[in-house]
């Protein structure tokens, strides 16, 4: 078997409890562990396609609008509508705080629950010595991240259990407002500029963060809280899932000089394998070619740098192109940059050795 093991990779973004969560009870779980048709992410998958490990993200959805006209909810799904003109939709409102701590605390549980069921096979990591021994295991290394910080109160009170709880990464905002600040709406083409920056209250987040060493990601921030906490922060700069503005105007990619500056950081950008932050439509069209991603990686090299771009597949949140198909298919995507002419050594770089430097540099551990 080990002659055969694909590359390993370590990805900065899925929504795999989402899915789990949504679907709730034993069930749910049990289909995790032993692999099921449905879904873009679970052991079997993670082991078909060398998923070595992530940021498994613990995401609040928004509240489903009541008297909706029929448009259904699917992937990430109430917030991410999965409707044509997806391409432009307004911010959803703000997060109810008991609701959105109630919701955590279901998936941080949902995590360890799987964790035991796993006997091994999947482990809670805190240190990048613990992902390490994972993937010497074969097991797969979780990474608790929470997407939008709605459950976190302004003295940090919930942080501070949370990050005993094993948190070790965190957005700020997801694509909605809240007391740290704004994130990007679902829109293209536009700028990342769409409002303010970070709240006094979210510069105190940035501050509380650097101190508890917890990663700080930038992915699904406007561009003024992104330069707000690039002045603040003392840790490298990281957008876990996203990709090149110059190639996707899409509101959730960075420009250039956003790019540049997590270079300049030594922090890493993790290319997004969602069709609509790929397509430079904005589009979600499933037959996007593969190579597109493998543009984005490119363009991400050259203004980051190349110890500085990762993967951030977003897998169980978003639509993937068909060539893909999911976590079983990360080796089709390798063979693609393979067959782009890049080096062994580069392609080590993307899959795993980026991520683990700089959660290294973050964590110091
Ligand atoms: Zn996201």
């Amino acid at each position: 078997m080990s002659a055969s093991r694909p590359i390993p990779v370590f990805d900065g973004h899925n929504d795999a409890l989402l899915r789990l969560h949504r679907h709730g009870g034993a069930d749910a779980i049990a289909g995790f562990l032993n692999g099921q048709e449905k879904g873009q992410l679970d052991l079997a998958k993670a082991r078909q396609g060398g998923f070595a490990g992530g940021l498994f993200a613990i995401f609040v959805p928004s509240p489903e609008k009541k008297q909706d006209t029929g448009a259904k909810a699917t992937d990430k799904a109430t917030d991410k509508p999965a409707e044509p003109n997806f391409a432009s939709m307004p911010a959803p409102p703000a997060l109810d705080a008991a609701e959105a701590q109630r919701a955590v605390t279901a998936m941080v549980s949902l995590l360890y629950r799987i964790e035991r069921q796993a006997e091994g096979r999947l482990r809670v990591c805190r240190s990048v010595a613990e992902i390490e021994q994972c993937v010497a295991d074969y097991a797969v290394a979780a990474v608790l991240h929470i997407e939008g910080a709605e459950a976190i109160d302004p003295d940090f009170q919930m942080l501070d259990l949370l990050h005993a709880a094993g948190l070790r990464s965190l957005g700020p905002v997801w694509s909605r407002p809240n007391i740290f600040g704004e994130g990007v709406p679902f829109r293209c083409p536009s700028s990342p500029d769409t409002g303010p920056g970070l709240t006094e209250a979210g510069k105190a987040l940035v501050g509380a963060c650097n101190r508890l060493k917890i990663l700080i990601d930038l992915s699904h921030l406007n561009e003024r809280g992104f330069w707000d906490t690039a002045e603040l922060s003392d840790a490298p700069l990281i957008a876990s899932h996203s990709n090149a503005h110059a190639i996707c105007p899409h509101a959730r990619n960075l420009t250039d000089a956003q790019l540049a500056a997590i270079g300049r950081s030594g922090g890493l950008v993790g290319v997004n394998f969602a069709i609509s932050f790929l397509r430079p439509d904005g589009g979600r069209d499933r037959n996007t070619p593969l190579d597109l991603i493998v543009q984005h990686v490119e363009h991400l090299l050259e203004h980051a740098g190349e110890d500085n771009v990762g993967f951030g597949s977003d897998f169980d949140g978003a639509p993937m192109p068909a060539e893909l198909g999911n976590a079983a298919g990360l080796p089709k995507l390798i063979a693609a940059l393979r067959d782009r002419g890049f080096s062994h050594d580069l392609i080590e770089k993307l899959c795993f050795r980026n991520w683990l430097r700089v959660l290294r540099e973050t964590w110091g551990a």
